[in-house]
């Protein structure tokens, strides 16, 4: 992919660095690393936009799930008899199957290979691999390090607990002129994963730094950092009177390796979210691809549901399951970069300000085309780049017809959104635009 010469601004390298701060630590849909991880998060946002964190107790009931419990580790190894180390959950934290049971015995080398995950096609790299809803303890490991347990016996040791707690998930809003929303979700849920989902979570982060800076926008901004499934399970058995009030939803997963950019459309297909994806997508110039909606993934599941059925789309760059260094340690630090943070988060940015801005307006001076200059729309152009604005002008009287938004005059003219959304402001300004009210 064509990359930008110019150094990328700051907050690219605080993204990074956001990430790199988070990578140690052992998350999983339950347990201290989830809540570790939110407090850090908290950290970096600007005071005005406080995390609100909350814990839901193992055994609550929601939706058609129960919430289980807690899981917590201090340590887990594979060890020989004489004593040494041969795997060990303090140089990995995906040595360890995530949401293991304890386990402290001595096994035959036979029995240990059941409980072990490598990848054979990838033999230096630890696969991630997790047990939430079936009690079984194991260890992943590299092929090599597998290939060298050749003694008849091993000790194996893993020091966790699965105990009656809490599941811990945390949301951010930004208020906006309406109580109507635009909802993100991004999973913390992983370990020591990069792009799935360190990059999310640092791009969601960012994002909303950005908003507190501006202007109220039209409509609220909320951001759920919740374990997968589970997590946007939770918020909305307890949350089912605002599914009404959400109007846009994405989740942000997979936003910091070199992969084109990927928009997966709602279920609903053709929704707001999904034209403004495909345009924002697009105007970047670069290789992408729009797919249709699929029943695997992220938090999109959830919100798409019928019942909920809210317009949820999913925005990534390598998509889960098809990149080689899914799910393995492999997708570490070296797998993203600042450049990717910075490009995916302009973008969120750029589709969020295009929600915001899309209206559909009224020609307030049909039957033909209105003399702009005695209307002031000349001089209203200013310094902007006449021809292309007047271009736009026209475009936008042209089409608004109470039935057509923005986006649609956007993509109908071929003209960059920003600049259609401009000239309106001009329309609007010099009284030959209104918006239609809903
Ligand atoms: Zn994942």
């Amino acid at each position: 992919m064509a990359s930008d010469r110019t150094d990328p601004p700051p907050r690219a390298r605080q993204m990074y660095e956001l990430m790199r701060e988070l990578y140690p630590i052992c998350r999983s849909i339950t347990g201290n690393g989830a809540r570790e991880t939110l407090s850090i998060i908290g950290r970096h946002l600007p005071p005005e936009l406080p995390l609100r964190v909350t814990e839901v107790a193992s055994g609550t009931e929601v939706l058609d799930w129960t919430v289980p419990k807690e899981w917590n580790i201090r340590g887990g190894y594979i060890e020989t008899l004489s004593g040494q180390r041969v795997v060990d959950f303090a140089n990995h934290n995906l040595h360890v199957l995530n949401y293991s049971a304890p386990v402290d015995r001595r096994i035959s080398r036979e029995e240990l290979d059941t409980h072990l995950y490598s990848l054979p096609d990838h033999p230096d790299w630890i696969p991630y691999r997790t047990s939430y809803y079936a009690e079984r303890w194991g260890f992943c490991l590299s092929q090599r390090q597998r290939d060298t347990l050749t003694d008849p016996e091993y000790v194996v040791r893993i020091d966790s607990t699965l105990e009656p707690g809490h599941l811990t998930y945390a949301e951010c809003s930004v208020p906006g002129q309406s109580e109507d929303e635009i909802l993100l979700t991004t999973h913390i849920c992983h370990p020591s994963l990069c792009n799935d989902n360190l990059s999310g979570i640092a791009v969601a982060t960012h994002l909303l730094r950005e908003l507190a800076a501006q202007p109220k926008p039209r409509y609220s901004l909320r951001v759920l950092f919740i374990p997968g499934t589970i997590g946007s399970i939770c918020w909305l058995a307890s949350n089912r009177e605002r599914v009404q009030h959400i109007k846009h939803g994405m989740s942000l997963v997979c936003l910091g390796d070199d992969n084109p950019f990927t928009y997966k459309r709602s279920l609903a297909g053709g929704r707001e979210v999904d034209r403004v994806m495909a345009r924002a997508i697009g105007e970047l110039g670069s290789p992408h691809q729009v797919i249709d909606y699929f029943p695997y993934g992220y938090d999109e599941r959830q919100f798409n549901s019928p019942g909920f059925a809210v317009p949820f789309g999913s925005l990534m760059r390598g998509q889960h399951g098809q990149f080689p260094e899914y799910h393995t340690s492999a997708d570490n630090l070296s797998f993203v970069t600042e450049q990717n943070l910075e490009a995916s988060l302009g973008l969120v940015q750029n589709a969020v300000g295009m929600l915001n801005a899309n209206r559909t307006f009224r020609n307030l001076r049909p039957y033909g085309e209105p003399q702009l200059g005695k209307r002031g729309v000349y001089r209203a152009l200013g310094g902007t780049d006449i021809a292309d604005t007047q271009l736009a002008i026209f475009w936008v009287l042209a089409m608004s017809d109470g039935k057509h938004d923005l986006l649609d005059v956007s993509e109908r003219s071929g003209l960059p959104f920003a600049l259609i959304r401009d000239a309106a402001a001009i329309l609007e300004q010099t009284e030959l635009l209104a918006a239609q009210t809903a």
